[in-house]
């Protein structure tokens, strides 16, 4: 859950549209929220698409592999981002009731504010009104009536967005999976590679099993693998980092209270601390967003740094005293696959017309999803 990156992206996307013919044959490498919901927007396109991916949609080791991600709108005055998530909130509760599938929890999303201004909100406030997202301001007054379990001692005010909330992460991705198959998409799991270029076109891809594929596009969506595939390219530009997520167990006469609780974003300014409910499935949520260590998603062990979690566990103590001492119930590691300003990338390869690149989802790409795969879809046909 990635907000401190926000404030300085751009708004400009060009969008030139690629017009391959229906039916073409699109290889997606990668199932993970970019390459699962695009392959699944590409085949309802008219593509002939394989979808390939090494350890399975939603596995621990990639970026969409946890339980839970924030679903919120607020990005400063970036309208664009504002805009798609607009756009994939109508298409997660389409497609949860097209599937008889809970993925989307209207928790609502609560942030609390040190200070007086605070651009990444107040600045989404016009965009909230022009697509009828609006957000309620609280009171201190106002938060201590209505959540009794936050300590706002050192609380300005706060912000409360209806309309976000969060969504189920892994199994979305294996549900997005699920829907592809059935639609006729073709799913491998093996690992690929890109072969030769020559005249401007990969020549095919490997894979681990030894066969090969040949197709008119590619897309590789391969997330944090993106700078290790394509080192001359995105290797400075797709930057792996190490990002926790900590589960602590609530008390027992908290558990209602603390399972119906809003997404919360903490704007402290320095480590961004973030969390979830859901403490019926798992645990009640910490995140940390600042960025941590660069790390290698293939072979990276997954154990919490200590001076992080110790962090985490002041915090979690001081802003719901009930939490204080809570043990650590579960932990997990995912890798932030980062752009360079935080930027979704979406590009062809220098070298290659049929290579295009799908990623950079910097900690805030999970929720954009089914809007993200629709857009691409469109550039393609
Ligand atoms: C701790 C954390 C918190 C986050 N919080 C939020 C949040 O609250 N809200 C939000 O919207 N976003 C959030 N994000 C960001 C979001 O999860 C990511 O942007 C998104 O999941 C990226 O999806 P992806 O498909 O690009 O990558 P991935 O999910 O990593 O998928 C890439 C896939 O490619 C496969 N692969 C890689 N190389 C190959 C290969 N050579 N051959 C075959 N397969 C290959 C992998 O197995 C993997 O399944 C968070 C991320 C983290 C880490």
């Amino acid at each position: 859950m990635s907000t401190n990156t926000f404030s300085p992206v751009s708004n400009s996307f060009r969008q030139d549209k690629i017009g391959l013919p229906k039916k073409s044959k699109i290889a997606v490498i990668g199932a993970g929220a970019f390459g699962g919901w695009a392959s699944l927007y590409l085949l309802r396109s008219g593509f002939d698409v394989t979808l390939i991916d090494v350890w399975g949609p939603g596995n621990s080791r990639s970026s969409s592999g946890d339980e839970t991600r924030v679903i919120r709108s607020t990005y400063g005055a970036n309208e664009f981002y504002f805009k798609m998530n607009v756009r994939a909130l109508e298409l997660w509760k389409e497609h949860q009731e097209r599937w008889n599938t809970k993925l989307f929890f209207n928790s609502g999303v609560l942030w609390f504010c040190y200070q007086d201004k605070n651009p990444l909100i107040d600045d989404s406030i016009p965009f909230a009104k022009k697509y009828k997202a609006e957000y309620q301001y609280l009171s201190v007054e106002q938060i201590n009536k209505k959540y009794p379990s936050v300590n706002t001692q050192d609380i300005h005010h706060g912000w409360f967005d209806p309309f976000g909330g969060y969504l189920k992460a892994r199994e979305s991705c294996q549900v997005v999976n699920e829907a592809f198959i059935k639609e006729g998409g073709k799913y491998l799991l093996v690992h690929a590679e890109p072969g030769n270029i020559s005249n401007h076109k990969l020549e095919n891809l490997r894979l681990s099993n030894g066969e090969k594929i040949i197709v008119d596009a590619y897309l590789f969506a391969c997330g944090s693998w993106l700078g290790q595939l394509f080192p001359e390219y995105l290797g400075e530009k797709i930057i792996c980092t190490k990002q926790e997520v900590y589960y602590f167990g609530v008390p027992k006469e908290q558990s209602a209270l603390l399972d119906n609780f809003p997404a919360w974003i903490d704007l402290d300014g320095q480590d961004y601390y973030y969390g979830i409910a859901g403490n019926a499935r798992r645990g009640f949520k910490v995140g940390v967003d600042i960025r941590g260590e660069k790390f290698d998603p293939t072979f990276g062990d997954r154990m919490a740094n200590p001076i992080t979690l110790a962090k985490a566990r002041e915090f979690i103590g001081h802003r719901f005293p009930q939490l204080k001492n809570a043990p650590l119930i579960e932990n997990r590691v995912c890798p932030y696959e980062n752009s360079p300003d935080g930027n979704f990338i979406f590009d062809r390869h220098p070298e290659a017309d049929n290579i295009w690149f799908l990623g950079g989802g910097s900690g805030h790409g999970f929720k954009h999803g089914p809007a993200l795969g629709e857009l691409v879809a469109n550039l393609f046909t």
